[in-house]
């Protein structure tokens, strides 16, 4: 696809969103039978996959932490769910994600309640449309709390950037790839602590604090609907138990 002449016409962007406006959300808890956590979100035409195995003895040995659980992270993409086929396994940008993942979701686990042992959280990335690695965030959260490990908080996460000059929540693909800037972030949002903050591009000071107000705004949302999320699979459970 070519770049169009303008990605925002009248103060709306190419799928008709504003520039303060969420693609459609979903999130859903606990979809994977064997895992033991898992959650499925799909924002806009994203769509991520979590599994979660663990807190569990940590194998190879060697790799034992003798005082705190390791937290391991693999995003990985589908080979269909790019354009154009996307070699399987890793690569350089997947093994950056993982680690970048990682360090977004540690911050919110007691991981020295489990000395010894291993958590993995599988990313899977189904479909790609901008903005996979702060979904993945996004769904790893739930699938963490999902399989009952104990957190402080949930972690959210949102991208901001500008195109055509204008600061955006959430871009799309074609706003990443022919915009000027794009800043993911995941957030603690209790506490509103920065746990990922990445960016490509440019920003002034001035738009730089607009796309953090404006993230910051995408991230209430996005918690809300992992709350969401977790409760709709916990809540009628219990209530079926009465
Ligand atoms: P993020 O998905 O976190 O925004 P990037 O900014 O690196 O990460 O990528 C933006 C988008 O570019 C992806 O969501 C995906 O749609 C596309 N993309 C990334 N890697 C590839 C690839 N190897 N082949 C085709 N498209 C890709």
């Amino acid at each position: 696809m070519e770049r169009p002449e303008r990605l925002i016409v009248d103060g709306r962007r190419l799928d008709g969103r504003r520039p303060d406006e969420l693609r459609p959300l979903q999130i859903k808890a606990g979809v994977l039978k064997r895992a033991d956590g898992s959650a499925y979100v799909e924002l806009g035409k994203n769509k991520v996959l979590v599994a979660v195995y663990g807190p569990k003895e940590m194998h190879p040995r060697h790799l034992q932490q003798s005082d705190v659980a390791v937290l391991r992270c693999r995003y990985n993409m589908a080979p269909f769910s790019v354009e154009e086929r996307k070699r399987p396994g890793p690569d350089r940008r997947s093994i950056e994600i993982s680690k970048v993942v990682r360090e977004a979701l540690e911050p919110v686990l007691f991981l020295h309640l489990y000395p010894r042992a291993a958590i993995d959280v599988f990313i899977e990335i189904l479909q790609a449309d901008a903005g996979t690695r702060t979904t993945g965030i996004t769904a790893a959260a739930v699938a963490l709390a999902d399989a009952g490990i104990p957190m402080r908080d949930l972690v959210a996460g949102i991208s901001v950037g500008k195109a055509d000059g204008t600061v955006l929540l959430d871009l799309m693909k074609e706003e990443d790839q022919w915009g000027e800037a794009d800043m993911p972030i995941a957030v603690m949002p209790r506490r509103k602590l920065v746990t990922l903050l990445q960016m490509d591009g440019n920003f002034t000071p001035d738009e730089f604090r607009q796309a953090l107000d404006l993230a910051f705004k995408g991230i209430e949302r996005v918690y809300e609907a992992q709350k969401r999320a977790l409760r709709e699979k916990y809540v009628p459970a219990s209530e079926e138990e009465r």
